[in-house]
């Protein structure tokens, strides 16, 4: 069978006056308007209520009731592996075709009659603006299905040479138990990919969504359910992560880990699997992205126009809570002052509030936690002799978890925000001398343990040549004359090495290629 030819997904502009417009915020004021839903856990094709009850509220509105989530204990884990466990030989010996078949109508579901709902959903749940959640719950999502698809396909059909006589095959087996997928709030298009990937690969897989994700998760499982995903595929349980891992990790039938989220959890994680792998059937596949410390150089020839526009978009969109957002960026001194000037002129135009009103290009931060941390490093930065503030600094959670976009400048490479990961919306800058581009760039190698996104701006090719070889570890996503954020499936796979994760490119048959037990069959005639 020819699967269709994987295309991206064009993404709508939302412009004024638009259908899709009109169509998003009457969905979106519907979502909002409605009584309190209930969202429950879905295990094995069931609906599942318990009386402990999380409230949902958007982060842009803390008071505002969006509904409550079920959330579940150790037992529900227990149901949902047991689930999964039914429902295991029967998905893994469907054709893949029929597999494949439930992603491709999937996909039509996400960009035809749900794309309003899943973007409104976003927009309420993460605080995400349209143009963004365009790109990442609808576009990202569909391409995700789609590319997928077409590279299961691929590996499918890749087979050994025979020699006459022989007939040497490969069959793509799924993981012998089940995998585990925990998954962040800040794309939508990551937590439900790291279910489905495995899950077109054959797998069953249980599923943790990030407590702050759990209203578009909802919509997520909904469209599995109208694409045809048999029950027990995937199971959504909505638990506190130590409970469930409690369970999942001390499980003989654990196959595999599929993670997003912070370095300290995944290693935390990766210990806790090593110590107790004695107890699995097979060793676990354990594939995680987690944090970055994304970086920004300028070379002396760049454009400073063309490197304030990647900072304010790199570092702000979504108010920085991309694990590829530019937070630390290295500025010639004989450009400096006309990237500073754009970028302060950027920032004056961004107007910051609730996603409703599309002209907000900064929205809130996705909790209080996450409010409270971010702005510690403000704090911190107001007391250091070698850092200053020249824009934003303020933040606000009377209503709405509220930060503005905020610069920072330092004398010091390796001041604490040039080092650490901050997940919001906090760049900081360091100006070098225009001549030290080689020792700038060694710098910038060794100021972080991460290792996922990062961007040059030059238009000297022996400089960008340098800069490709010297950062050659410092990124798994490098980008030139482009900011470091947005890859697209398909275009540029993602993902980063040393302390951002494991490497395996999401929508990439490499990943793909992770969730399948090959085995080698030799038939001598
Ligand atoms: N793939 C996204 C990008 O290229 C980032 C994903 C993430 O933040 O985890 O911007």
């Amino acid at each position: 069978f020819n699967v269709p030819v994987a295309k991206n997904e064009p993404v709508k502009s939302y412009a004024p006056g638009s259908p899709e417009r009109e169509e998003l915020l009457a969905v979106y004021n519907e979502m909002y308007n409605q009584e309190p839903i209930h969202v429950p856990m879905y295990i094995g094709g069931e609906e599942i209520s318990t009386d402990n009850k999380k409230k949902l509220s958007p982060p842009h509105e803390h008071a505002k009731v969006l509904g409550h989530a079920s959330i579940g204990d150790a037992s529900h884990v227990e149901m949902a592996i047991d689930a999964a466990m039914k429902a295991r030989e029967a998905w893994a010996n469907l054709p893949w075709e029929e597999r494949a078949a439930i992603f491709l109508k999937a996909a039509d579901l996400l960009a035809g009659p749900f794309r309003a709902k899943m973007n409104a959903a976003t927009m309420l749940a993460q605080s995400k603006n349209v143009f963004q959640t365009e790109i990442d719950a609808v576009c990202e999502l569909v391409d995700f299905f789609r590319f997928n698809v077409q590279y299961m396909t691929q590996i499918y059909r890749e087979q050994p040479e025979s020699l006459p006589g022989t007939w040497n095959r490969l069959e793509y087996r799924p993981l012998e138990g089940f995998v585990f997928a925990i998954t962040p709030f800040n794309f939508t298009s990551i937590a439900a990919n790291l279910s489905a990937a495995p899950a077109m690969m054959g797998n069953v897989v249980v599923w943790k969504p990030a407590e702050s994700q759990i209203y578009s998760a909802k919509v997520i499982m909904d469209i599995f359910k109208a694409a045809g995903l048999p029950d027990g595929v995937i199971n959504m349980v909505t638990t506190r992560g130590s409970v469930a891992g409690e369970v999942v990790f001390n499980h003989r039938d654990f196959g595999g880990l599929h993670f997003t989220g912070s370095t300290s959890v995944f290693q935390s994680l990766w210990k806790t699997i090593g110590s107790n792998v004695h107890k699995y059937r097979s060793y676990p596949r354990i594939v995680g992205e987690t944090g970055g410390k994304d970086f920004v150089v300028a070379h002396k020839s760049s454009n400073a126009k063309e490197v304030a526009t990647a900072l304010s978009r790199g570092a702000f969109e979504f108010q920085g809570q991309k694990c590829s957002a530019a937070s630390r960026a290295y500025i010639p001194n004989n450009i400096w002052g006309d990237v500073k000037e754009y970028l302060l002129a950027d920032l004056k135009s961004f107007k910051m509030g609730a996603p409703s009103d599309t002209s907000n290009f900064i929205n809130a931060v996705i909790d209080e936690k996450a409010f409270d941390s971010i702005s510690s490093y403000i704090d911190y930065v107001k007391d250091q002799p070698d850092a200053e503030i020249i824009a934003g600094g303020n933040y606000d959670k009377s209503k709405g978890y509220f930060i503005e976009p905020t610069v920072i400048l330092t004398s010091n490479p390796k001041f604490r925000t040039m080092c650490e990961e901050i997940f919001g919306p906090v760049l900081t800058i360091y100006v070098y001398e225009a001549d030290q581009f080689e020792e700038t760039l060694r710098l910038v190698d060794g100021t972080s343990d991460y290792a996922l996104t990062g961007a040059i701006f030059s238009n000297d090719r022996y400089a960008t040549n340098l800069a490709v070889k010297l950062l050659e570890n410092s990124a798994g996503n490098f980008y030139i004359n482009d900011k470091p954020t947005g890859a697209v499936v398909g275009q540029q796979p993602f993902g980063g090495a040393r302390g951002s994760g494991t490497n395996d490119k999401a929508g990439a048959s490499l990943n793909l290629l992770r969730w399948v037990s090959a085995r080698t069959i030799k038939e001598t005639f």
